[in-house]
């Protein structure tokens, strides 16, 4: 059962160039351009928003061709995730529209070790990297970690390969990050080894596009590792917290998006700064302006045309378990989603073993987890899909534009995360540049209220909105929730 509606063409021909990629607004930053060229002549640099996006002579950025068309996940000339997942698991013996193909799904966590407390949700992230590099399956595991900082704008993390249990388990945790792939696609090449790489869904697709046209790195990328995903974020969600922390981003040595505490829930999100002078500071999302992850701050504006969740071409991806009991539990738990026959021998062999606790379920279960990405997704997309946009690349993705039977309420978050993604930079940027982050935090603030009051099951816009609908004759009965 592939996501691909019958209206939709599989593909558009393009070409495309990079620049039409990043001007449409559908440049992720993945670097996969920039990993694929060659000659030296493009990089990865971080744009005044805090995305990274790539930069290189004209005639780079503006040729049209064949071959970038083919490697860009956003790239409607692209193979879709249907067309990766069926010529990479062609018999997999379980197939849902929602999560893609997929050999087992299990909710649980790490037993051994300090991969659960080490990491985001059940510490399966790490464990699986950690686990194909103890078994002689890998060599080396490209994932990411934290950098060294000379600069106050430089980014916190990025892309490393680790090769050995203590690298892996210094980079554990979800980084909320920009970060790119080509200093690690340019390693793999030049280094022989076999190796896994771990990313978040339009990453894993793109080094799937990368692997088709190099020999070299197909024969090297032997497994891939996804994370779910609910969007990618700009630097300046790091230096936004780091304001209302009380910290300035040139003071910053290290920072935990998610400090992980077992006796509070596991949804409650604290945000830590490890500063140079050895001082620490941590703050709440909730105390956040911009803290409710799903409002839609700092977000590429690419994940506007993402229609995968659960990075349905990776061999096994990893999730937080966004239900309860798991939710309220602190010590942190994982879906994860295997597709490889190879990578769920493992799984099985290490759950007989008592080294992992994890209980079977099914694809309704791993959808339930992720109930409001896959909304933002499913019907949220299909609306966006159909919105004009003019002059710029027209997304194609597995499902069709749909402008119908949309209740209000919905177009309104939909809408209003739109717009809060959508502005939350050039605010930003002004009040960094006029140095007063009130013009920012302010609007935030207000944003955040509406957004709430619209998105939340209770709240009063959306009640309002509801009623407007029902007395004009419409109305589906359906409640609010982000
Ligand atoms: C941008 C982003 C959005 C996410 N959105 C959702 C969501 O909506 N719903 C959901 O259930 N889960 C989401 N996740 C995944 C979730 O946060 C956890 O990463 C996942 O559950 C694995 O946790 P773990 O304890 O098993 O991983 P760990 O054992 O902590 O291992 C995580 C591994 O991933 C690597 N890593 C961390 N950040 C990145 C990154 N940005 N790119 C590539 N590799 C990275 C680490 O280096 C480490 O190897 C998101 C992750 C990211 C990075």
């Amino acid at each position: 059962m592939t996501l691909r509606s019958p209206e939709t063409p599989a593909k558009r021909p393009g070409p495309y160039s990079p620049d039409d990629i990043v001007r449409s607004g559908m440049c992720i930053g993945c670097g996969a351009c920039v990993g694929a060229d060659r000659t030296g002549r493009a990089a990865m640099a971080m744009d005044a928003h805090g995305h990274l996006k790539p930069v290189g002579p004209v005639e780079w950025r503006k040729t049209r061709s064949p071959e970038f068309s083919a490697l860009c996940p956003f790239s409607p000339a692209a193979d879709d995730e249907d067309d990766i997942a069926l010529a990479r698991y062609p018999d997999a013996p379980q197939d849902d529209a929602r999560i893609g193909r997929f050999d087992s799904a299990w909710v649980g966590h790490v037993e051994e070790g300090v991969f659960r407390s080490s990491g985001s949700s059940g510490g399966m992230g790490n464990w699986t990297a950690a686990e194909l590099l103890r078994t002689g399956r890998v060599d080396a595991v490209a994932h990411v970690g934290g950098l060294e900082r000379a600069d106050a704008d430089d980014p916190l993390f990025g892309y490393r390969i680790s090769r050995s249990l203590d690298e892996l388990t210094a980079a554990a945790k979800s980084r909320y990050h920009p970060v790119e792939l080509s200093g690690v696609i340019e390693t793999i090449r030049s280094a022989p080894g076999r190796y896994a790489v771990t990313g978040v869904p339009c990453f894993i697709k793109a080094v799937h596009l990368l692997r088709a046209g190099d020999p070299i790195l197909r024969e090297r990328i032997v497994f891939t590792l996804g994370l779910f995903c609910g969007h990618m974020k700009s630097l300046r969600m790091a230096e936004s917290f780091a304001w209302q922390t009380g910290v300035r981003m040139q003071d910053v040595a290290r920072m935990d998006y998610r400090l992980k505490d077992p006796t509070r829930p596991a949804n409650v999100y604290t945000a830590q700064f490890l500063l140079k002078d050895g001082g620490e500071r941590r703050r709440d999302w909730w105390n956040f302006a911009d803290g409710d992850w799903g409002a839609g701050f700092f977000q590429n504006p690419a994940c506007d045309w993402c229609d995968d969740v659960v990075a349905e071409t990776a061999d096994i991806s990893f999730g937080d378990a966004w239900v309860e009991p798991y939710s309220s539990d602190g010590r942190g738990t994982n879906v994860v989603v295997i597709r490889s026959a190879e990578l769920d021998r493992m799984v099985r062999e290490a759950v007989a073993a008592g080294r992992l606790s994890l209980r079977p379920v099914d694809a309704d279960f791993i959808h339930q987890t992720q109930a409001a990405g896959f909304r933002q997704r499913r019907e949220g997309l299909a609306w966006r899909l159909s919105w004009p946009r003019p002059g710029k690349i027209r997304p194609l993705k597995r499902i069709a534009p749909n402008v119908s039977g949309l209740p209000l309420r919905r177009r309104g978050v939909y809408l209003m995360r739109h717009q809060i993604s959508r502005w939350s930079h050039p605010l930003f940027r002004l009040a960094r540049r006029t140095s007063r982050p009130g013009v920012y935090l302010r609007w935030a603030g207000a944003m955040l209220a509406f957004y709430q009051a619209l998105a939340w099951s209770r709240g009063w816009l959306g009640a309002l909105f509801d009623r407007l609908e029902a007395a004009s004759g419409g109305g589906s009965g359906r409640a609010g929730g982000a």
